[in-house]
């Protein structure tokens, strides 16, 4: 059964030590410092130290004897992942997040191993500099190695036709998670196996965890239960600080909350990175000159976040704010509620769609709203159409020219220097793969029998000529509007919809019948919204400048200003 590997660019294992980076020996006297945080433990062959779905996992450093990694397969066989002998230790990413382990650790052979409990692991890492730098390195180089070699412990067997299968990919890609992927259309042992499951076409993708729990086409939120991505969170605990939204903005208000000892908890819906995880490449951000993809920057932000002990819930959404009274209660999709003394909205903004009449239904079948590997992958050697003339059109054109055959850039306005940098508009005028249509708009989609876009029609404002082009792939890339629906009145908006902070509350644009702030002992902090000690950073917030490096600056800002608002209460 031919097996694809997962795409991931994070940070590329290439270096020739990189494999001595995953896997380093540990001096004597690094093994002093971590004897002092653990116990002795002997063990014996056959033994079992942590297996798949554990949580909260020890971690085991080896003074002698040895063990080997093994993953379950879906097929019921293990897979050998590696072996660790004396001065090794155990562990991967999961080891910081407290999330579920993915992996088997047996002893091969008798000896003495060191064992640290979970929670006494997090304090020597966060004591212990040097231990620190050798273990974040090797725990993300040996999960890119996982998701490099497809060694996930989750299985999904799809279809490209299939928009759900698109969608459970790019949320196991974008959690990184690993997994190992199983094409129905062009394996039929596979297809044979399903079919004796009696498995209907509705039901895919069939997504295996674990080997054992086998889910048909299941919700975002049902995987994400499922894997542990939603975390073990206390909702009886009130936090100092609650960030709703892991974008730029929302991964930064983790990294600078936690680090500076606050309480704080993130809640994803749908996975970390925003609209930036979906960026092939980010030029402009500081301190990466040769850019950096949104997915390597988001996953870098978590592990960071995870590192200093912030918690993390994927795969939930915030659906209300309750601000009737304080600590604030933030209501899940699932109605749990969750209260924090001070709240940060970071939900940034979604995709607007154009209006074609049935666009929605060829979303994720030749209807995309970013441009990353995997959808670059799904039109290799064909002709695309990217619709937009700002810097995400730009990138994702960029980007798609490089596998596909030609890309056709469609954008309303009758140029691009007003709304796209100079860089990539040069970009895109020497590039031969990419022809510029300005003034032109899709007027109609038409399909085929399995629901995949087969060719669009376009039309040129100026002449008002129409066109129809064979062509499968259309990337949407036409801007974005706020998430804030889930606040109810509970914030001020200006009158498109942004969240308004610090002076622009008295500047006269909010929207008819918003809330006005309420405290007479003091005037709203810089990014704080109409309700005290709720805070707006990001796209989200009225005036915002969509940036990366300013949704990222504002997160950091924020926080400072919650300490400042937890002060008064
Ligand atoms: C394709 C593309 C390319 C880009 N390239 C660049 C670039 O090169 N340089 C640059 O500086 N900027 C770039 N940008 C802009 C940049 O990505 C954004 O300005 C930035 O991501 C904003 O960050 P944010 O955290 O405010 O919001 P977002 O990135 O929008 O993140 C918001 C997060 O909140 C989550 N969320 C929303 N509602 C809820 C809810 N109710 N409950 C829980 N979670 C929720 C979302 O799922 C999302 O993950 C690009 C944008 C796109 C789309």
């Amino acid at each position: 059964m031919p097996m694809e590997k997962t795409a991931y660019s994070w940070p590329t294992p290439s270096a020739p030590d990189a494999k001595t980076q995953a896997f380093p020996e540990l001096t004597a006297e690094q093994m002093n410092r971590i004897r002092a945080a653990g116990e002795l433990r002997k063990v014996v062959p056959g033994e079992i130290l942590f297996a798949p779905d554990d949580t909260d996992i020890s971690f085991f450093a080896l003074l002698s004897g040895g063990m080997e990694i093994v993953q379950p397969d879906w097929s019921g066989q293990e897979r050998p992942v590696t072996t660790h002998g004396p001065g090794h230790f155990t562990g991967e990413i999961t080891m910081i997040s407290g999330k579920r382990c993915l992996v088997r650790g047996r002893v091969t052979e008798a000896g003495e191993f060191l064992e640290v409990k979970s929670a006494d692991f997090r304090s020597l890492v966060a004591r212990d500099a040097e231990l620190c730098e050798i273990f974040m390195r090797a725990f993300i180089l040996r999960r890119l190695l996982l998701i490099t070699h497809g060694m996930g412990n989750v299985l999904v067997m799809g279809s490209r036709h299939s928009a759900n299968t698109l969608r459970v990919r790019e949320f196991l890609t974008r959690n990184a998670h690993p997994y190992t992927y199983i094409d129905l259309d062009t394996d039929s042992a596979a297809q044979a196996f399903l079919d004796r499951f009696d498995v209907k076409l509705t039901d895919v993708p069939v997504v295996v965890c674990n080997s054992q729990n086998l889910l048909r086409n299941p919700t975002t939120q049902q995987l994400a239960d499922r894997l542990g991505l939603s975390g073990n969170i206390d909702n009886t605990h009130v936090r100092d600080v609650i960030i709703v939204g892991a974008g730029p903005s929302g991964l930064a208000a983790a990294v600078y909350a936690a680090s500076e000892g606050l309480d704080a908890l993130v809640v994803e819906t749908e996975a970390p990175g925003g609209q930036a995880g979906s960026s092939s490449k980010i030029e402009n951000y500081l301190g990466f000159p040769t850019g950096v993809s949104g997915q390597e920057l988001s996953s870098r932000a978590v592990a960071q976040a995870h590192k200093f002990g912030a918690k993390m819930m994927v795969g939930h959404g915030v659906v209300r704010l309750d601000c009737s009274k304080r600590p604030y209660q933030i209501v899940l999709d699932n109605d749990e509620k969750l209260a924090a003394r001070a709240i940060i909205i970071s939900t940034g903004a979604q995709y607007n769609k154009p209006q074609i009449a049935n666009l929605k239904e060829f979303e994720g079948r030749g209807i995309y709203y970013g441009a990353t590997f995997i959808e670059s992958q799904m039109c290799v050697g064909e002709n695309v159409i990217v619709v937009g003339g700002a810097n995400s059109a730009g990138q994702a054109a960029v980007f798609l020219a490089q596998s596909a055959r030609k890309v056709y850039m469609l954008v309303r306005r009758d140029g691009l220097a007003d709304t796209m940098s100079r860089y990539l508009i040069q970009r895109i005028s020497e590039n031969p793969g990419i022809e510029l249509h300005c003034n032109t708009e899709i007027t109609a989609l038409e399909g085929d029998g399995d629901g995949q876009v087969r060719s669009v029609t376009w039309v040129d404002k100026r002449t008002g000529q129409t066109s129809t082009h064979d062509i499968c792939h259309v990337f949407v890339m036409t801007g974005a509007s706020p998430r804030t629906e889930w606040l109810q009145g509970c914030v001020a908006l200006d009158n498109k919809g942004f969240i308004l902070t610090g002076r622009d509350l008295d500047d006269g644009h909010l929207a008819p019948s918003s809330p006005a702030w309420s405290l007479h002992s003091r005037a709203p902090l810089m990014l704080e919204t109409s309700l005290p000690g709720v805070f707006a950073v990001g796209d989200v917030r009225s005036g915002n400048v969509k940036r990366v490096a300013s949704a990222v600056g504002e997160g950091a800002i924020a926080v400072h200003l919650v300490h400042r608002a937890l002060a008064e209460i």
